[in-house]
């Protein structure tokens, strides 16, 4: 870091103490802009980025809801207003057992940069529950949304936090989720993003973060002189949920050989490479069936599959051999120093980052060091919240655009994002380092906003 953000780095560790997710998306940021903080006293001066590191609200509420058998469950829920300096709050909602206050304020964070990257009014936000999906019936997904909804409709609407998916939330819990506040408010809002198209959302949205991965990735492989794109290149992917099941589709269109897929038990080693009717499976497999993706190697001949660590050489998917291109796109904090140190023995010169900050910092900075082109989450896979944007564009204008608009808006959005990050990273003497260039184009855009706010 340096003389500026070391106290105040200090200061978060100190305030927020056992969140060390949070800690980390901070110190990365804090990390790179030292530069564009040396070059403008006045944010200094303001106290900008101590302000910024604090949340403007956090909202933390129970949520009491009935099983199938009859009995009272209690979750906790939570939404994290961050910043709200350059347009209404926005961010996804995540239901998985591990949420808690530090997980939400980390991916909170990181929102405020990836939405002002975007380029749309959009400030930073993320919410969520420590309610766990997996196992739940239809009936019991229901009523949780709606009681969570019971609380969080006082915290939202369209010009003020208009919340979207994330892990464990995809388009059934937004149409539960949106019914509840429709029901309790009297008022048709897009006051969420991710809707089904039937009632306001977006075509494009459910494509859209996992095209973005690819387009940023294939922005990335343009930069290093490579004009080929994914024609012909072997790509990793893990998850097999909302973005993978894209970034998959889309790679695998634009002519790459996609070898993995995995969940949160294990991942798939398909030599052979995805082709369109595994890919329909593994739609199927996850959306409809809520399967497991081991199904898929019993399905399909040749593919192997592994639980993690089950193999001594092929402990994940970053440890599969001749990868050119590797987009994590599960959860965070899943590709580790010798995962990543893996990926580059095996001859990877691209990783974008799917999921919200999938690599540990020291990975990231292997990658940066050994020349592979690294696209942190914050860029790489804004394209969700950018058609998430665009939904509550057309929400405003009461009409829906067709899938090619929202599709060819989307690509010049990544294709924008990736020359920014790029030219800002060269512009502040860190060429080719894309964590430097999103961080530090993010945090001006913001930090000018703050500053023309006055003292809040
Ligand atoms: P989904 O819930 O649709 O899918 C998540 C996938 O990751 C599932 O296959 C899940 O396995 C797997 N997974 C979850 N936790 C773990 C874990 N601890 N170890 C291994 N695998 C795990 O979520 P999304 O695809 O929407 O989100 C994935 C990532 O992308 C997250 O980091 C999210 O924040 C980020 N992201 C998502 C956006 C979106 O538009 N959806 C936008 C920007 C970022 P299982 O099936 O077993 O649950």
């Amino acid at each position: 870091m340096g003389k500026i953000t070391d106290p105040i780095y200090e200061q978060v560790v100190k305030r927020n103490a056992h969140e060390p997710e949070f800690h980390q998306a901070v110190k990365e940021v804090l990390d790179s802009i030292e530069p564009a903080l040396e070059q403008h006293p006045e944010f200094v001066k303001a106290k900008i980025v101590e302000r910024l590191v604090e949340p403007e609200r956090v909202i933390h509420f129970r949520v009491a809801w009935v099983d199938d058998k009859g009995e009272v469950q209690v979750n906790r829920g939570f939404r994290i207003q961050f910043n709200g300096a350059i347009g209404p709050y926005k961010g996804g909602l995540r239901f998985h057992p591990t949420v808690y206050s530090g997980i939400l304020k980390f991916l909170a964070f990181e929102q405020i940069f990836k939405n002002a990257l975007t380029g749309l009014p959009m400030g930073g936000a993320k919410g969520g529950s420590d309610f766990d999906p997996h196992g739940k019936s239809d009936g019991e997904i229901m009523r949780f949304c709606q009681a969570f909804m019971n609380e969080l409709y006082r915290h939202i609407d369209a010009d003020l936090d208009v919340p979207a998916g994330d892990i464990g939330v995809g388009g059934r819990e937004i149409g539960y989720l949106f019914g509840q506040y429709r029901k309790i408010k009297n008022i048709w809002h897009g006051v969420l993003t991710g809707k089904g198209y039937e009632y306001g959302g977006s075509l494009g949205r459910p494509e859209a973060t996992g095209f973005g991965a690819v387009w940023f990735a294939e922005e990335m492989l343009k930069a290093r002189g490579d004009t080929t794109g994914f024609k012909g290149k072997t790509v990793a992917i893990s998850g097999a949920g909302n973005v993978a099941q894209h970034a998959s589709q889309l790679a695998m269109e634009m002519g790459a050989k996609v070898v993995t897929l995995s969940d949160s038990t294990g991942f798939i080693y398909d030599k052979k490479g995805l082709d369109k009717e595994k890919w329909k499976f593994v739609m199927h497999l996850k959306n409809v069936k809520r399967g497991r993706i081991k199904e898929y190697a019993e399905k399909f001949k040749g593919v192997e599959y592994y639980t993690y660590n089950e193999d001594k050489t092929l402990k994940s998917p970053w440890y599969v051999p001749e990868i050119d291109i590797a987009i994590p796109s599960a959860t965070q904090n899943e590709v580790d120093f010798d995962e990543a140190k893996a990926l580059v023995k095996n001859g990877c010169i691209v990783v974008s980052e799917g999921a919200n900050m999938p690599c540990v910092p020291k990975a990231v900075d292997y990658f940066i060091e050994k020349g592979v082109s690294f696209g942190p989450g914050k860029a790489a896979n804004a394209g969700g919240v950018a058609t998430s944007g665009l939904e509550m564009t057309q929400n405003s204008e009461r009409r829906q655009w067709s899938f090619e608009k929202v599709i060819d808006e989307l690509h010049k959005i990544m294709i924008n994002i990736h020359n920014t990050a790029y030219k800002t990273a060269e512009k502040y003497g860190y060429p080719g380092n894309y964590v430097v260039g999103a961080n530090i184009a993010g945090f001006l855009k913001v930090a000018k906003a703050m500053l023309a706010q006055g003292v809040l």
